[in-house]
């Protein structure tokens, strides 16, 4: 992804930026492909309880606000999905999929969730496929961040029944 150490501020003076700070496609640092931590140094204001509590609730979301409710949504997706789904059932997810993958805020990470896509072709043909596919997605990038992997048999007691006791 394209990062950069300095960009050109508004004087025309270049301006210093973390190492790891992700660009948009404008070129100006990514609120939604950056954690808070990143984007909150770039403009300078860290401070200790601000980085520790995470963004505040009513701000624009960061890479792990958005990706927490995104992987919400989608998860509750697969969970609310027709055991045996008909042909259109299938064609509308599959549809959504194809285009939630390619309008996700996070550029960078729309980029590898298509590639995903196109190497692991989305499962619709039933609750347990789609809901089993969209863990392994989900798993894909957990391995990507050096998060632990989640055990995929567990997927609806997560998303749909809760916990067995
Ligand atoms: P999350 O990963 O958001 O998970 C939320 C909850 O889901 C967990 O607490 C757990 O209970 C459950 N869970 C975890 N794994 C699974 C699973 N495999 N199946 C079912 N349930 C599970 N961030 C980046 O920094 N770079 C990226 O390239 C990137 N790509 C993303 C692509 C997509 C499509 C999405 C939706 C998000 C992406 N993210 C990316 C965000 C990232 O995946 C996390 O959402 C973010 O780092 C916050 O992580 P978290 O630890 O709070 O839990």
């Amino acid at each position: 992804a394209p990062t950069a150490t300095s960009i050109t501020s508004k004087d025309g003076r270049p301006k210093k930026l973390p190492k790891r700070m992700v660009l948009g496609k404008d070129g100006k640092p990514c609120r939604s492909c950056n954690s808070f931590a990143d984007f909150t140094s770039q403009k300078k204001l860290i401070t200790k309880g601000a980085i520790a509590s995470g963004p505040p609730s009513d701000c624009p979301p960061d890479v792990e606000q958005l990706g927490r409710s995104s992987w919400t949504l989608l998860h509750s997706i697969t969970a609310t999905y027709p055991t045996n789904p008909s042909t259109s059932e299938q064609r509308n997810v599959s549809q959504f999929m194809g285009l939630f993958s390619k309008i996700y805020p996070c550029w960078v990470c729309a980029e590898d969730f298509q590639e995903f896509m196109a190497k692991n072709q989305v499962r619709v043909e039933s609750r347990d496929a789609f809901g089993k596919w969209m863990c392994e997605a989900h798993n894909e990038v957990n391995r990507k961040l050096g998060k632990t992997e989640f055990d995929c048999s567990k997927w609806e007691e997560r998303w749909r029944t809760g916990w067995k006791d």
